[in-house]
């Protein structure tokens, strides 16, 4: 599924996350969560931003953090506060009455770190963003200059980060467009939600052929586009049930291919009341 905000670097670099080295990316944090505050200037605007109260969520369980030193446009470096308050203080409360995690029990502190383009530390693709466990690294047309009726915010690599309490995933993305869509309307993006909206009904629309046309040069991905399909449909049908994916769906590190599939087709079998299972199976998906 694409998405509005249209990066990828998972898919960009052809694996998945947390599979990249990850020494290289810890040491870093290590050494910037000292470096950073040394170099922070003293009006505040381009060192390390901490948000962990909200004017209205009060005190947040997990604290949010940016770091935008390697952005050289003051204008954009002005951006990196709301774009964590919003973050925070918005995307971060709404995906937790979505999910039902509670991401402080994996992650008591989140860490943005914002990038130029020239100074963007990963190859490969069109890649604008990277999570790996607790920490995300963005390039700045992707995060801070993101524009929306309320200012920038990020809901989709924070869902990475409440994506990785779930264990192992039939796909990266999977939940992504009900959750995406649903986070801009809890959170007054009524734009942002209206354009999500009708892209996934859109796709809705026109799944068949699409889905003709890539099972046809890649049938092994059949299943998935199945499942994203049915998540959408299941959206579009009752905007609860995105509610309820994540409380049916069982949690697993089993890293096989079959089971994360079936995990998440019980779960969509059982928020569609039994209608998904023939769905999912006649577009390419094993028995479950
Ligand atoms: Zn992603």
């Amino acid at each position: 599924m694409r998405h509005a905000q249209g990066f990828d670097l998972h898919r960009a670099m052809g694996r998945p996350p947390g599979r990249r080295a990850r020494g290289g990316l810890l040491g870093c944090l290590i050494l910037a969560s000292a470096g950073c505050l040394a170099a922070a200037p003293a009006d505040g605007t381009v060192g390390e931003i901490i948000v962990s109260d909200c004017p209205t969520a009060g005190k947040l369980p997990v604290t949010f953090q940016i770091d935008c030193l390697h952005v050289a446009d003051v204008a954009a470096q002005r951006l990196c506060r709301p774009f964590l308050e919003n973050t925070a203080c918005k995307v971060f409360p709404a995906y937790r009455s979505m999910t039902a995690i509670n991401l402080e029990e994996t992650c008591p502190s989140i860490k943005y770190t914002i990038y130029d383009r020239q100074s963007w530390p990963h190859r490969g693709g069109e890649a604008g963003g990277l999570t790996l466990k607790c920490a995300v690294e963005y390039l700045v047309d992707y995060s801070v200059k993101m524009t929306s009726q309320i200012g920038p915010y990020d809901v989709h690599e924070l869902l990475h980060v409440y994506h990785s309490v779930l264990g192992a995933l039939p796909s990266p993305h999977v939940l992504f467009g009900p959750s995406m869509t649903e986070a801009a309307r809890k959170i007054g993006d009524v734009k942002g939600y209206d354009v999500r909206l009708a892209q996934m009904k859109e796709e809705v629309r026109t799944f068949e052929e699409r889905f003709a046309r890539a099972a046809a040069r890649s049938p092994a991905i059949k299943c998935r586009l199945a499942q994203g399909q049915m998540e959408a449909t299941l959206y579009l049908e009752n905007s609860q049930s995105v509610y309820a994916f994540y409380r049916k769906v069982a949690r697993s590190r089993n890293p096989s291919q079959a089971d994360r599939d079936a995990r998440f087709n019980r779960m969509y079998n059982i928020v569609s009341g039994g209608k998904a299972r023939q769905f999912l199976i006649d577009h390419g998906c094993a028995p479950f």
